[in-house]
């Protein structure tokens, strides 16, 4: 299957892609390896990316959508699952063009979500996260006090764990994906599914969500 996975920008959503991916039988495409890859290789991508990110302009979608048409080369891809991309409807569309050239049209979009109470809840439990200065193994949460239960070590929060920061990259995340799940919906591709448990559990109910709609 061709799936393209759209996500919340909380926790646990690289696991969950992974046992996706994994439950799929299907290569885990992620956008951002995609473009690190360019990025390392030092390729002419790479170096028209790296210009972009360094004067803090927006992402071109034309660089986006070139990165993913080198991804795909000239052959259809039987199964993906694509990751951290599409970011705008423009690349959306030009997506939905190139699999057509290629002739491996998307089987699927897929939805992680989670009910409103439990974003909050893990907005809150990774605000509450503390990491040991000693061992980034050792687990701290809720923080009990300043010191690592585990070796007495000096604990510390994260700068990406500060509430107000979390918040605010949640939903310039949601307003990003959104549109691009409204773009899938009207094309009769989206799958939404619940988001909770573990990312085996959320693996296999997608899973079963996607073949019931391919029946
Ligand atoms: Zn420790």
């Amino acid at each position: 299957m061709r799936i393209v996975l759209l996500q919340q920008s909380i926790y646990e959503q690289k696991a969950d892609a992974a046992a996706l991916a994994q439950a799929l039988a299907a290569p885990h495409l992620r956008f951002g390896d995609l473009m690190r890859s360019h990025l390392v290789r030092r390729t002419e991508l790479g170096a028209r990316a790296a210009a972009v990110m360094n004067s803090g302009e927006p992402f071109p979608d034309e660089i986006a959508t070139a990165i993913l048409r080198d991804a795909f080369g000239s052959t259809a891809p039987a199964a993906f699952l694509l990751g951290g991309h599409p970011r705008s409807t423009t690349q959306a569309q030009a997506l939905d063009d190139l699999l057509h050239e290629c002739g491996a049209p998307l089987d699927g979009v897929l939805y992680l979500r989670l009910a409103e109470d439990e974003v909050e809840r893990r907005i809150r439990q990774q605000a509450a996260r503390r990491l040991c200065r000693n061992d980034l193994t050792h687990r701290n949460e809720p923080p009990a006090d300043r010191h690592c239960t585990v070796c007495g070590g000096e604990l510390y929060q994260r700068k990406d764990d500060d509430e107000d920061v979390i918040r605010s990259r949640y939903r310039s995340h949601e307003a990003i994906v959104h549109p691009v799940a409204e773009h899938y919906a009207v094309r009769a591709l989206l799958t939404t599914v619940d988001a909770t448990g573990t990312p085996d559990e959320v693996a296999a109910r997608a899973v079963t969500a996607l073949h019931d709609r391919a029946v």
